[in-house]
């Protein structure tokens, strides 16, 4: 079968399409109803069918492979390696189970996870969807506020964390961070329970935290037998990334979740059982929650867990571990692929990649340079994935596991199955065609392992994604595109910051990419900055490869020159940005993403906004710093 038969089959009859997927996961009673559509925007997957997260992603490979690695912990931090096999993933799942049951844990009740890159936050992740609990993990390099705000949405009753994480050869203690989260949240957990790594001295507020290891020590021989959940129960909330404002906690499913992540691991990934799968993302992003922890086990995969830089001890640290493990499945951003780029490209060489079939990319555009750097280094194809904390997996990319749609540079591919994806004009909701600029929707219902809702407010959930496309009751993903004759969509920014040059429509995306395209150029971001005469200008701002190349201001001024040159060349003098900025760091989330939002409002002189999810606010600084000389 083609892909495009493939994909029909999944928008025309998605009952009967999805029932199908759904066999890829084990069901302990069957569904009575594929899909319950009868509430719009809202869809309920497997409707009356129980099953559960932890039993798809352990206990179902005990008979075949108790023995063979499920979760393999790499930590150049800590210079720490633990391997655990499904069997003793299992025993420490059901401990961690024990001991939550022990603090007053039960079916429904949320445990929100802060941790580092560590076994026991996945054993914890695990344990929840063990017993029913509904885990919500927040990325470890969060501060007390943006903490404090998830604890206060969430309410849970019980947090787990650590007592550091380490980041680049530092300590970063939690302990302080999570005490302080939680005075300045209104909702009080009834328990803390600490993981200690003895990374960092920390207090313990006597009757409210609990040292893991002593816990655990009395609970050995815990058995906890998997509690069945109704497959439109709640598995998990997880709060987005921040980079357009407040996050929104969003709510998944179980049934539905892991019928999307097996179905994406056979057709998208292609993983096979007793492989090796590695996802460089923390369990912090949804990249993590799918692909470190239930897409790889689910498929019977190996996961390998890292904490650690892409450039410590050296360059070369990712493709060491390729060969070390026998990855086969690669995960990683776009970003993480920048940083590389500012390093010799020998090191993509040095080791034997023979396991690795493809290497997949998602979070932001991944721009050609830089995709075709990755590949020509690697001599592996590079997958661009498109796709959002709300849908759980990827929106556009290509199924290598039906056919072999070719990847085409620049675009993440082709819409995937289930998501009937449409490019719409955002003032009349008209549909749009081939070449035609427009917003990114998807149409009802949205397929299995897509959000349920926002947490504690289907009002928001309704409003925010399904009510800004006038006549439309369609899901918008605020992300700009275009889509050419073979169907092939490209991402040009997000609808928020697409820039009106005197009357002209240009997503950033399209800008940074050709200023991308400068071979001293290692990453770069353009934001429309108002301007009385033309409505909005754009203006660049550039990381170099080799920041010595703009050390003077004759060299700068030189290639500034020659960067805005290549735009004119490419997209013509109405692209051209105003000006184009050399700095050594960009403002970005921790996630990596760009703070288009933060940079447009330096600017143009206003307050940045919220900062609470910035990696390091001195980006900032140098940005004025830039602007003024
Ligand atoms: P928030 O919604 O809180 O502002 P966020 O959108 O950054 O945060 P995520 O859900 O982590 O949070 O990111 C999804 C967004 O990332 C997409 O909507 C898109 O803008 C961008 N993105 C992800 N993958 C790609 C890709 N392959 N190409 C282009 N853009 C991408
Ligand atoms: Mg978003």
């Amino acid at each position: 079968m083609t892909y495009s038969e493939f994909y029909r089959r999944s928008i025309d009859d998605p009952t009967t399409f999805w029932a199908e997927e759904a066999k890829g996961i084990d069901w302990h009673t069957p569904f009575t109803q594929v899909l319950d559509d009868s509430r719009p925007p809202f869809a309920r997957w497997f409707v009356d069918g129980t099953t559960n997260l932890c039993h798809n992603a352990v206990d179902r490979w005990l008979p075949t492979q108790a023995d063979k690695p499920a979760l393999i912990f790499v930590s150049t931090e800590t210079d720490e390696e633990r391997i655990l096999t499904f069997a003793e993933l299992h025993r420490e799942i059901q401990r961690m189970a024990a001991v939550m049951q022990t603090l007053g844990v039960v079916r429904g009740d949320r445990v929100l996870i802060y941790m580092p890159m560590v076994p026991e936050a996945v054993i914890a992740m695990l344990a929840c969807a063990r017993i029913g609990a509904i885990h919500s993990v927040v990325f470890g390099g969060f501060a007390s506020m943006s903490l404090g705000s998830r604890i206060e949405d969430a309410t849970p009753r019980l947090i787990i964390s650590a007592d550091g994480g380490s980041r680049a050869g530092k300590v970063v203690p939690y302990k302080p961070l999570l005490d302080e989260a939680i005075r300045l949240s209104a909702h009080k957990p009834s328990a803390v329970l600490m993981i200690n790594r003895g990374l960092t001295p920390f207090s313990n507020e006597p009757g409210r935290d609990h040292d893991y290891a002593a816990l655990r020590a009395t609970h050995l021989d815990a058995q906890v037998p998997v509690v069945w959940l109704q497959s439109t129960d709640t598995s998990y909330i997880l709060y987005t990334s921040g980079t357009t404002g407040r996050p929104k906690g969003v709510q998944r499913d179980v049934g539905g979740y892991a019928v999307a992540l097996a179905s994406s691991m056979k057709h998208i990934y292609c993983g096979n059982p007793g492989e090796t799968y590695f996802s460089t993302s923390d369990i912090g992003w949804v990249v993590g929650h799918s692909y470190i922890v239930y897409g790889p086990l689910i498929g019977g995969m190996a996961t390998l867990m890292y904490e650690g830089t892409p450039v410590r001890p050296d360059a070369g640290i990712l493709w060491q571990l390729v060969e070390r493990f026998k990855v086969t499945v690669m995960f990683s951003a776009p970003t993480a692929i920048r940083v590389l780029k500012k390093h010799d490209a020998q090191w993509l060489r040095r080791y034997d990649l023979s396991s690795l079939r493809s290497l997949f990319l998602a979070g932001e555009p991944l721009d050609e340079p830089t995709s075709s750097w990755i590949a020509e280094g690697l001599g592996k194809p590079i997958i661009d994935n498109y796709w959002q904390t709300e849908t759980g997996w990827p929106i556009l990319t290509v199924a290598h596991g039906i056919d072999n749609t070719p990847t085409r540079l620049g675009s993440p591919g082709l819409p995937m199955y289930g998501f009937d994806v449409r490019l719409l004009d955002e003032n009349t909701g008209e549909a749009l065609g081939p070449d035609q600029k427009g917003v990114i929707a998807i149409a009802q219902p949205l397929p299995p392992g897509c959000m349920q809702t926002v947490w504690g407010d289907d009002e928001r959930f309704v409003k925010t994604y399904f009510s800004s496309i006038p006549g439309h009751q369609v899901y918008s993903t605020f992300d700009w595109g275009v889509r050419d004759s073979d169907g092939y969509y490209f991402i040009l920014g997000r609808t928020d910051d697409v820039i009106n040059v005197a009357g002209h429509r240009l997503g950033t995306r399209e800008i940074e990419e050709s200023i991308n395209s400068h071979p001293a150029v290692a990453e770069c971001a353009v934001v429309g900055v108002a301007d009385p005469l033309k409505g909005q200008v754009a203006i660049g701002f550039a990381v170099l490869r080799d920041p010595a190349a703009a050390a003077s201001s004759a060299d700068r001024l030189a290639l500034e020159g020659a960067v805005l040159a290549i735009v004119n060349q490419q997209l013509g003098a109405i692209a051209r940005p105003a000006r184009v900025h050399f700095v050594n760091l960009l403002p970005k989330t921790r996630s990596g993403k760009v703070l288009r939002r933060s940079i447009q409002a330096v600017c143009e002189g206003r307050d940045p906004g919220d900062l609470t999810t910035i990696e390091d606010a001195s980006a900032l600084t140098a940005l004025s710093e830039a602007l003024a000389g």
